[in-house]
């Protein structure tokens, strides 16, 4: 893991995080700024730095997508959105995938 990585220190425990949901693969924890009354991040244990470097890895990226509708389930979400933000001109700050699952409010389209 590079060890500059702000989500593998999250993996790791070395920073703490509201966690929702684990498996193997994957941890879903709430984001620390959200923008919107649900707010979770899901992302692989294994670190890649966007959804481009998961892709190729079927079974990770398929255990990611399951975690998020997991997690809306979970939180009681019948309306909710899934977004990688895949570079920094889309507004990727951290660059460990992860997928926002954000619900509990009216979302616009499209988005800004
Ligand atoms: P991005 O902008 O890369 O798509 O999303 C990164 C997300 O990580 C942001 O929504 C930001 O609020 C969240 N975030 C940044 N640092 C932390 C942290 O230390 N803990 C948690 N739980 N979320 C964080
Ligand atoms: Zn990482």
């Amino acid at each position: 893991m590079p060890d500059d990585c702000l989500f593998c220190k999250i993996v790791a425990g070395d920073i703490s995080a509201d966690v929702v949901r684990e498996t193997d693969r994957t941890v879903a924890f709430r984001d620390i700024n959200p923008q919107a009354p649900t707010h979770i991040l899901v992302i692989p244990r294994e670190h890649h730095a966007d959804l481009g470097e998961l892709v190729g890895n079927e079974a990770l990226l398929a255990a990611v997508l399951n975690e998020t509708t997991a997690v809306a389930a979970g939180e009681g979400l019948e309306s909710y959105r899934v977004l990688f933000n895949t570079g920094s001109q889309a507004g990727q700050t951290v660059f460990h995938v992860h997928a926002h699952v954000l619900g509990g409010r009216r979302m616009n389209w499209p988005p800004g």
